[in-house]
């Protein structure tokens, strides 16, 4: 009987399946944008009958193995990971395949196979962020504030980046004076290391291309101290500080990626690969190989770059309302 009114109850519930429950490990929740993931998540999650648990790594590769650890001892049928270094998190998903739980690497790359890869186009942020600025400031003196070293979306968006200066660094326009990582992709390191680059060139810096909105901040308080704010900056994340830096002119570009799209697929992606469904078989799935050779099952979706032009876009989406955009302050 109680079999049969489960049963009944997923059937009702229209998964085809028990209640999943899906367990989601954060590498670094202080960031603004993670909450609106996570909203997505669990109302995905609780659409389709299932459980929401999580944990916050707090930028630590010890803890989020820990933290898995404890996920999977609580139950979770199915990992979200969004990995705070994507070499000291394999432990994890190595354990996870034991147990036969499936894993999807969260925005951020885990060269694994095994894990189902869902994130934006992080190559096209990259190349956005540095079209935007390249087309404020085409010719001067430029700094890259890169993100984590542990994170290949790192990479990913620096190598979009260069693709994009590549042509104006050849004819002899632009030039790259400094670039520098960001370690945990922390606003203040952000900020520690563009003090660092505007002294060691004497402030002869024309263009910051910083990786994400967080970055920016910390980029734009060393150029705010040294009276330079409002040279061109980028950023991505559409984090509300961002696009009102936008709004004054003190940044160019915030590459908005629709956090509550890529929540809303993960949650749906964990209750489907929960109950059985192939990765293959995921709406949207293609196959994809990573720069060092890794296919793996993946799904992209695709960023928007918001300048001073088109910030409408994020208030028609809804992402921030009209009266919380200080516009000509
Ligand atoms: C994400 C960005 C985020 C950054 C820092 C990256 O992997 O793609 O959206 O700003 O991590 O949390």
């Amino acid at each position: 009987m109680k079999l049969f009114a489960t049963t009944a109850l997923a059937m009702v519930l229209g998964t085809g399946a028990f209640a999943q429950t899906v367990g989601v490990s954060w590498s670094n929740f202080q960031e603004e944008r993670w909450k609106t993931d996570e909203a997505a998540i669990v109302a995905a999650i609780e659409a389709a009958g299932g459980e929401y648990i999580s944990s916050d790594a707090q930028s630590s590769s010890s803890k989020q193995l820990a933290d898995v650890e404890s996920l999977v001892a609580q139950g979770a049928d199915v990992l979200v990971i969004l990995a705070q270094d994507t070499q000291a998190i394999i432990p994890a998903v190595d354990a996870a395949a034991n147990e036969g739980i499936a894993v999807i690497a969260y925005d951020r790359l885990i060269e694994d196979a095994r894990a189902f890869y869902l994130t934006f186009d992080n190559v096209e942020v990259g190349r956005m962020q540095a079209r935007a600025v390249l087309a404020a400031q085409p010719s001067g003196n430029y700094v890259m504030i890169k993100g984590s070293p542990t994170d290949p979306n790192a990479d990913f968006l620096r190598g979009g980046q260069q693709e994009v200066l590549q042509a104006a660094i050849d004819a002899g326009d632009i030039t790259i004076v400094d670039e520098a990582y960001t370690d945990g992709w922390l606003p203040a390191n952000a900020q520690r290391n563009m003090e660092q680059i505007l002294t060691a060139n004497d402030n002869n810096v024309d263009a910051v291309v910083a990786s994400n909105d967080g970055t920016a901040g910390g980029v734009v308080a060393a150029l705010t101290a040294q009276g330079m704010d409002g040279i061109p900056v980028s950023g991505q994340d559409g984090d509300h500080a961002a696009l009102n830096r936008v709004a004054r002119g003190t940044q160019t570009v915030s590459v908005w990626k629709d956090a509550r799209d890529l929540g809303k697929a993960a949650g749906e992606i964990a209750v489907a690969l929960a109950g059985g469904t192939a990765m293959s078989d995921i709406e949207g799935a293609q196959e994809w190989t990573s720069p060092a050779g890794t296919t793996m099952t993946a799904r992209f979706l695709e960023p928007i770059p918001v300048t001073a032009d088109n910030l409408t876009v994020v208030v028609d989406a809804g992402w921030i309302e009209q009266d919380a955009l200080c516009q000509g302050v």
